[in-house]
């Protein structure tokens, strides 16, 4: 028997007859097979050397293939602007490094312990959906590689497969038995805690990379279940801004006409100011005669057309990445300019314990000081972002990071971490708990500060699924050493 179909309300109906489907022509490079056979466009030889494309050759078909941790893509607007780009083209290109450790977690977060139906992850207010399993080009260090390599991932249930995605009917059911359950129960549900599921972002993959009538379709069918506010997650504006077009934007003009109650945020994902600022031959960013630096005119068009809208709220999210942004100028530069067109920068990140995530993560410590470094001479708008590393618990704000002993406390002797729960799952109880950890330079992650726990109101070492898989981990090491 088929899944049950999804049927629009009249007045959903009547938006989705209004949406144009223009077909966008990203000309992307898919793979590494055009590279190793040379028939990549002429002016795009010698992106990869030939002793680059030498050392991922020798991995193909290896526990050790590049391109079976993350596929390789890229879209013609990003090479362009990665040939005169280090950081870019550290975005984009495939490196034998990547899979020198594959350590790290088939599902970040454990995920799918937050997975009511196929495809949406309902661990806050907000619910996450997965809509499309790509983007117009991919990122190295990308937190969605299970997704996108299509990898096979452990569920709560004890079944392993790869991770779905979401559909129409499913989801809307869903919210609209969840929410139902809650007004009954006074606000909160009987069993989570969680209050009314009222936000939801529509993730992947990035959205931007799906037809217009898809994105609508979506919008539509959330509205109506009763979602108060959407957020679309897209490194398009990066990708291929183009995609921002008039088709796109009157689309989203009716949405907003049909359902003006409903609030639209676009989360978007600029990593590094050379994805979006204008450059002169010599590589510098190009300045006008009151030494405002430029943007891309395609970029900005792009930009312009969604933060004009007045009602969509844009704002940037990004990880700080090892040999992309681990860079406090160019982190400063990009603060001022995406508030300058009036992008909120909403989080830097640290990197995730994805699989290999050692090939791209900055040690926690030195990100909060690249980011608290990049904000000196900042004005307190242009300074928003936070630094979070995301705990299985929640989102946790990397708060303060100090030098100096405190007197009296043992394991201070080279000065503390503080993290901060900023988000936690159900009805938040942990939020605004702190955990103090001695320093730990090298750390890239939670388990490398086990040892130096000073004070933990927070709870993010004492987790019982951590020390579940901890077991584990354990006894697979312990047989491998007998075996
Ligand atoms: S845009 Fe986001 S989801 Fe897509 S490859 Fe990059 S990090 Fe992954």
């Amino acid at each position: 028997m088929g899944r049950a179909k999804y049927v629009p309300s009249a007045k959903e109906q009547a938006f989705l007859d209004t949406v144009e489907n223009p077909k966008y022509d990203r000309r992307i490079i898919n793979g590494l097979a055009m590279f190793f056979e040379h028939r990549e466009p002429d002016d795009m030889k010698g992106f990869y050397s030939d002793a680059e494309l030498a050392a991922l050759a020798v991995l193909k078909d290896t526990d050790r293939d590049v391109e079976s941790r993350m596929p390789v893509k890229v879209t013609r607007h990003y090479f362009e602007m990665a040939k005169n780009s280090k950081p870019l083209q550290r975005l984009v290109k495939a490196s034998p490094d990547e899979t020198t450790d594959l350590a790290g977690a088939e599902d970040p977060g454990h995920q799918m312990d937050f997975s009511p139906v196929e495809g949406l992850l309902h661990k806050y207010e907000m619910g996450l959906m997965y809509v499309i399993s790509t983007c117009s080009a991919h990122c190295r260090f990308c937190y969605r590689e299970e997704l996108i390599a299509r990898k096979e991932v452990e569920r709560a249930d004890g079944s392993v497969a790869p991770k779905g995605l979401a559909q129409v009917k499913e989801v809307t059911d869903y919210i609209r038995a969840h929410n139902a359950t809650v007004a009954e129960h006074g606000g909160r549900h009987p069993e989570s805690g969680r209050e009314k599921l009222r936000e939801i972002l529509l993730s992947g993959g990035d959205a931007m990379a799906l037809p217009n009538s898809k994105i609508a379709g979506w919008l539509a069918a959330l509205a109506e279940a009763g979602i108060e506010s959407i957020r679309l997650g897209t490194k398009e504006m990066a990708f291929h801004p183009a995609r921002f077009d008039d088709a796109f934007l009157t689309m989203l003009d009716n949405f907003h006409a049909t359902y003006p109650e409903v609030g639209f945020r676009l989360m978007v994902h600029f990593n590094h100011p050379d994805e979006f600022l204008a450059k002169d031959e010599d590589g510098s960013y190009i300045e006008d005669q009151h030494g405002t630096l430029q943007w891309n005119p395609v970029t900005r068009r792009a930009m312009d057309g969604v933060v004009g809208r007045g009602w969509v709220s844009v704002e940037n999210q990004a990880p700080i990445i090892k040999g992309i942004n681990d860079d406090p100028d160019a982190l400063r530069i990009m603060q001022r300019a995406l508030k300058r067109v009036g992008v909120e920068n909403h989080y830097f990140f640290c990197g995730r314990d994805i699989v290999a995530y050692k090939a791209f993560n900055v040690p926690i410590e030195r990100a909060w000081q690249i980011l608290n470094e990049s904000q000196k001479g900042l004005s307190g708008v242009e300074t928003h972002a936070r630094l979070s590393i995301t705990h299985y618990k929640g989102k946790t704000e990397v708060a303060a990071v100090t030098s100096d002993p405190i007197p009296g406390v043992a394991g201070t002797e080279n000065g503390v971490l503080i993290f901060k729960i900023l988000r936690n799952a159900a009805d938040a109880a942990d939020r605004g708990k702190v955990c103090i950890v001695g320093r730990n330079p090298d750390a890239i992650w939670f388990d490398d500060y086990e040892d130096r726990v000073i004070y933990d109101e927070a709870g993010l070492f004492d987790y019982a699924r951590v020390d579940k898989k901890r077991v584990e981990i354990d006894e697979e090491a312990l047989e491998a050493a007998v075996g």
